[in-house]
């Protein structure tokens, strides 16, 4: 008889994008003249730049001419997008990346869940609480996190760094040591992101120790403050403790399209094994890459035009961002995030948790957010709004909530 991957059974029940939508649709279905407005999910909402298009359709007419066709693509993904990917992302902000460090991916999602294939069962992990859910669920899945606990809503090998509004939700560094760091600035859900002074004490707790940080920069292009690192490699002696995750998906709209990578420095090692080797050998053997056109669309997005296009769509939404920020401010409600992030994270109100919050909203102001208690214990009590709506629709949430608090 054949068995299954026992740890799939671990997970628990419900994921929560699946309860909030179950919830929606019950709501719609009892309400169906009222008009639900989504600030739930981070999901983008502009479609993609006219310079990505472009570069959709010429490479998809390569694809029709035997001359100019492609087949595989190269494991780690095409020279091009690599080369332009080591010149705007990391050269212009005076760091040294080489091309073979940089491997494409079809998105951070699958990079971040991915990655736990080359590291042992029996390294601890550690990360932020609350976080996007995906770091934990995939070490769950990979039979690293222990045994769940209900109450607590916590794993028993898991290192969690709460991210309260007492240390201003930058995670310490934790009493017990972990092998692998998770962290995730600009962080989803609080919106907030480390400074670098912050940042270089992991860099350099995680070079004392011999642990690895795997850095999620999927939030990237939100940075709008100067001391805020773009990169873990613009800390002293990132190279030799960090991984870092990018994706096109907020910066670019390509939630949809699927585009990604990951920087595995070669100075990366685990007693003399390069890391980088590692992981190549997975990109050789599993794939995980991303499609010609697909690589020829991230291309436009670092030329002139694509630049200058998605900076815009970035505007866009953090110019959504600070109407929620001050309306919600305005509306008595204490918040934080979204300066450095499309998402705005609020206390509830009148002690509610997390869960009743969302009702009541739902139920009074027919717009959808997010439960902090989802993304970990220490997010219970506070609410995820994001700013990756539609203007139309922001403004009149921020209406609605505004009505409220009257
Ligand atoms: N990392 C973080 C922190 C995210 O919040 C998300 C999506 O919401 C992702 C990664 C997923 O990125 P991608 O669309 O590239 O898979």
């Amino acid at each position: 008889m054949f068995k299954i991957n026992e740890n799939y059974l671990k997970l628990p029940g419900s994921y929560l994008f699946s309860n909030i939508a179950k919830k929606v649709a019950a709501y719609k279905e009892a309400n169906p003249d009222k008009e639900v407005i989504s600030l739930g999910i981070g999901d983008v909402t502009q479609p993609l730049a006219p310079a990505v298009i472009d570069a959709l359709h010429k490479a998809v007419d390569e694809m029709a001419n035997a001359e100019t066709f492609k087949g595989y693509a190269p494991d780690l993904g095409y020279s091009f997008l690599r080369e332009a990917i080591q010149k705007y992302d990391f050269e212009e902000r005076g760091v040294k990346i080489d091309t073979d460090e940089i491997f494409i991916s079809d998105g951070a999602k699958s990079d971040s869940g991915n990655m736990g294939d080359i590291f042992g069962k029996d390294n601890i992990i550690a990360v932020c609480d609350p976080v996007y859910p995906v770091y934990v669920d995939a070490n769950v899945m990979d039979g690293r996190t222990g045994t769940y606990d209900k109450d607590t809503e916590q794993w028993s090998d898991v290192v969690y760094m709460p991210c309260t509004k007492e240390n201003g939700f930058v995670p310490e560094l934790p009493e017990k040591t972990p092998d692998i760091i998770y962290i995730c600035s600009p962080n989803n859900p609080t919106g907030t992101a480390m400074t670098k002074d912050q940042l270089q004490k992991w860099v350099d707790y995680a070079n004392e120790k011999g642990s690895v940080i795997i850095f999620d920069a999927a939030y990237e292009a939100y940075i709008s403050e100067e001391d805020v690192p773009h990169s873990i490699y613009e800390c002293d002696g990132a190279k030799t403790c960090a991984i870092e995750i990018r994706s096109f998906s907020k910066n670019a709209g390509f939630t949809g399209t699927r585009l990604g990578y990951t920087v595995v420095p070669k100075e990366l090692e685990s007693n003399g094994t390069s890391v980088n080797a590692l992981w190549a050998r997975r990109h050789g053997t599993k794939f995980n890459g991303a499609p010609y056109i697909i690589q020829r669309a991230g291309e436009a997005v670092y030329s002139e035009e694509g630049r200058a296009q998605t900076k815009e769509q970035v505007a866009y939404y953090m110019e959504n961002a600070r109407i929620i920020v001050e309306g919600l401010k305005e509306a008595g409600f204490k918040v934080s995030g979204a300066v450095n992030s499309p998402y705005a994270w609020l206390e509830t109100p009148d002690g509610m948790t997390s869960w009743e919050f969302f009702d009541y909203l739902l139920e009074n102001a027919n717009i959808v957010g997010t439960p902090g208690s989802g993304f970990g214990p220490s997010g219970e009590g506070y609410f995820r709004l994001t700013a990756f709506g539609s203007r139309e629709n922001t403004l009149k949430a921020v209406e609605r909530i505004k009505a409220l608090k009257k």
